[in-house]
């Protein structure tokens, strides 16, 4: 029998899209199942398999899938290249979620520049990278098509200079073209070098406030498989059905620990990307939807959505210390997430500070200045007077720097919202920089 996927109507900013179809109904791959309204924020969805539709609720669209897919879709039908990217769908592919039609539907009056965010700033996560290795000619056509758009004088790729195979790959497509200015600009190693205000800061040399907007800078940002998929969008009339991944930690072949996934059809559930990364060991601590920093605990039977990066099992939790404080980064894992990780340790949480770069913005936090710390000492300190036996942080990698200088000399050992995650696939745990 096929597989059941889900279709949730509201996987972006903005308004819930409306189902365009009923229980029943024989669909197509490339179909679209839910319209966006005309005048609102958000995005149409689209089915990424042929099959039958078994349930359409307030949240989300069911469709049995045939046992035998074709790669082919249904196409678009808009004529212009912004009415086809808001036809498609397709909305930020990092995480956020923002549609990109909205992105793009205000020309620049004068220079103005789109930055390509190729920071994959999260530790584990790969799938951008490895795309861009194998088709950095997609990337830079996306961005040509988001350029000419907007009508940006140039535009520039911002990657971490890390990623020497990518680098020299965007390079070399570079070099044989003509057309508008488009350079790359290399980036530090560090978390979180991929926050937009971070990536327009490192590439413009300005540091925008917390509620402004990249046009404050004349820039436009957009995630690397976001620009991607601009291309298939206008080029070849693609609907947003399929989406590049990441699968890493705890799996059953544990010398397959990080695994790349292209074209995935949204809607699988979790539980079937797991299987076909060989399954999951018999043991792990929690599944997380994201990278280490911002992702989500999810279970096998959630969905793939658009903003969905990565499947990270992670490693078992260790017992914590009975009593933790939190200490809370506007870049990294929130308040409930750290909350959850704590009640995993089996720790009673005694505390909350919020990094002093944090502030509130709308519903989330916004760094003042991401990825430089201002000193965590005071911090620190008011944990450990509210009663902390240890501390459990989601700091920046120069933020964490700063922790490991005071608190365990104040007897305070530390836990990381990503610790899980990089011990499951063997990596360095944030902590000191070298
Ligand atoms: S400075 Fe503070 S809020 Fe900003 S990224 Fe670092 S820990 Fe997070």
């Amino acid at each position: 029998m096929g597989e059941l996927f889900c279709f949730p109507l509201k996987q972006h900013i903005g308004a819930k899209a409306a189902p365009a179809i009923v229980k029943g109904d024989t669909i197509v791959r490339g179909q679209p199942v839910a319209y966006k309204g005309q005048n609102d924020l958000g995005a149409n969805v689209y089915s990424s398999v042929s099959g039958i539709v078994t349930e359409v609720t307030d949240e989300a669209i069911y469709v049995l899938a045939d046992d035998e897919q074709k790669s082919d879709y249904r196409k678009l039908k808009a004529d212009t290249p912004l009415a086809l990217i808001e036809e498609s769908g397709l909305v930020g592919l990092g995480g956020a979620g923002f549609p990109t039609y909205a992105k793009l539907n205000r020309p620049f009056e004068k220079d103005g520049v789109v930055i390509v965010n190729a920071a994959e700033c999260e530790p584990i996560l790969e799938h951008n990278i490895r795309a861009i290795e194998q088709k950095p000619e997609q990337l830079v056509r996306g961005l040509e098509i988001a350029m000419e758009v907007v009508r940006a004088g140039r535009g520039i790729i911002a990657i971490k200079e890390i990623h020497e195979k990518a680098v020299a790959a965007i390079n070399k497509v570079l070099a044989a073209r003509n057309g508008r200015e488009i350079t790359v600009h290399l980036l530090k190693d560090m978390y979180p070098m991929g926050e937009e205000r971070a990536v327009i800061r490192e590439c413009l040399g300005t540091l925008l406030g917390v509620e402004s907007l990249p046009s404050e800078a004349g820039a436009i940002v957009i995630n690397a498989e976001t620009t991607c998929r601009i291309q298939e969008a206008v080029d070849l009339k693609k609907p947003l059905i399929d989406k590049n991944m990441t699968v890493a930690g705890k799996l059953k072949d544990d010398r397959k620990q990080i695994q790349v996934f292209y074209d995935v059809p949204l809607g699988i559930s979790v539980g079937s990307m797991l299987k076909r990364a060989g399954g999951l060991a018999d043991d792990y601590g929690e599944l997380i939807m994201g990278g280490p920093f911002t992702g989500k605990r999810t279970s096998p039977d959630a969905p793939v959505i658009k903003t969905t990066g990565g499947i990270i099992a992670a490693e078992c939790f260790p017992k914590g210390p009975q009593k933790i404080g939190l200490l809370v980064c506007a870049c990294g894992a929130d308040q409930k997430r750290l909350e959850e990780i704590a009640e995993s340790l089996g720790s009673e949480v005694t505390g909350c500070e919020f990094c002093k770069q944090a502030h509130p913005v709308k519903a989330a936090l916004k760094c003042e200045n991401p990825g430089k710390c201002p000193g965590q000492v005071q911090k620190v300190m008011a944990l450990k007077k509210a009663g902390a036996e240890a501390i459990l942080i989601s700091n920046c990698t120069d933020c964490s720097n700063t922790v490991m200088s005071c608190a365990p000399g104040l007897g305070l050992p530390v836990y990381h919202c990503t610790d899980g995650a990089l011990r499951a696939v063997n990596q360095r745990i944030i902590r000191k920089i070298r």
